[in-house]
């Protein structure tokens, strides 16, 4: 199938070697009038998998005939992360996704900007300023994230229950966040955290491309019946992800082994693990010894992020991202 959007560069700056850097847009004009809708990708360089695909996916879906208002997308938000695989940007090490520039945020009004910077300026102007919704996609790099993030604004709150998932994170968004400044600009905002590590590609494109379709009915842009979300999960973060979860992170570097009945499907389908007290180890590959082992506390775990295939890990870095899914912090949507 073919793409049904437009497609343009937006300028941002000079680089070094005189190449211009610039970020893709594509249009989807629908035949009625209606709000517009941001898809955004890959603010963080090394999560081009699978969101590059399911944006694709979304845009080859969509039908301007059937569509009211339109929708912008920009695949790839930080161009040279994607190109080195890194989460933050070569050239000034920032993570885009906290240099926004926001009214009474003095760390922010230096006035020659770095190139991080000058990619959240195009953004906003260009692209943020115009959606009245937004869903801002990100994935693990080497392991799998799984939850749909939304605020205590009403609209994300539905939003995000329309997006069909299982497992849902209360948040807020922090200045200089992508997601703070869309929502300053006037958009209502959720935020998609969905699969990586390359498993279970298709299926997770799948899953998030028919989300988007059941968001749009939801918001009036598609027509169609809106699908009933399943039984949900809903952990409450607090100002961040790591608000009230429990964190594993290897001591030192090595390779972490999830435990067998750990693995991809197992984020895919969302559900509280039982019964699994040993979520995976980390062996050290000279003296073969297993230095750690990541254990959850709770009877019942909701996994957010995990290492789901066997994966190098420096020091520090996250493993497991955990809730109690018996615990004050977790509601249940039926
Ligand atoms: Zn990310």
């Amino acid at each position: 199938m073919s793409l049904k959007s437009k497609f343009r560069w937006l300028p941002v700056t000079t680089m070094p070697d005189g190449s211009e850097l610039r970020l893709p847009l594509h249009v989807v004009e629908g035949a009625r009038p209606g709000p517009t809708l941001g898809l955004t990708g890959v603010v963080h360089g090394n999560e081009v998998v699978p969101t590059v695909s399911t944006i694709r996916a979304i845009l080859e879906r969509l039908d301007p005939a059937e569509l009211s208002g339109r929708v912008m997308a920009v695949p790839v938000c930080n161009p040279l992360g994607a190109g080195a695989l890194s989460r933050h940007t070569p050239g000034d090490g920032a993570n885009v996704n906290s240099v926004f520039w926001e009214p009474g945020h003095s760390r922010y009004t230096e006035p020659v900007k770095t190139v991080s910077q000058q990619i959240a300026e195009v953004l906003a102007q260009e692209v943020l300023v115009h959606l009245d919704y937004h869903i801002d996609f990100h994935s693990g790099a080497n392991h799998a994230v799984h939850m749909i993030e939304f605020t205590e604004d009403p609209v994300s709150r539905e939003m995000a229950r329309a997006f069909n998932m299982p497992v849902l994170l209360r948040d807020e968004w922090r200045p200089g966040q992508m997601w703070r400044e869309s929502e300053r600009l006037g958009a209502k905002v959720i935020v998609a955290e969905c699969g990586g590590g390359g498993e279970l590609y298709h299926e997770w494109v799948e899953r998030s491309v028919s989300g988007v379709l059941n968001v749009m009915r939801h918001l009036g842009m598609l027509p169609g019946k809106v699908e009933k979300p399943p039984r949900q999960y809903v952990v409450r973060g607090d100002g961040g992800h790591e608000q009230n979860a429990h964190i594993l992170k290897p001591k030192e570097g090595g390779l972490i082994i999830p435990d067998p009945s750990i693995n991809p499907k197992t984020m895919f389908d969302g559900q509280p693990v039982v019964g699994v007290p040993v979520l995976g180890r980390l062996l050290n590959m000279y003296d073969l010894s297993i230095r750690q082992m990541f254990e959850t506390p709770f009877t019942r775990t909701i996994l957010t992020a995990a290492v789901v295939t066997p994966s190098w890990a420096y020091p520090g870095s996250y493993a497991y991202i955990l809730f109690d899914a018996d615990g004050p912090e977790v509601e249940v949507w039926d």
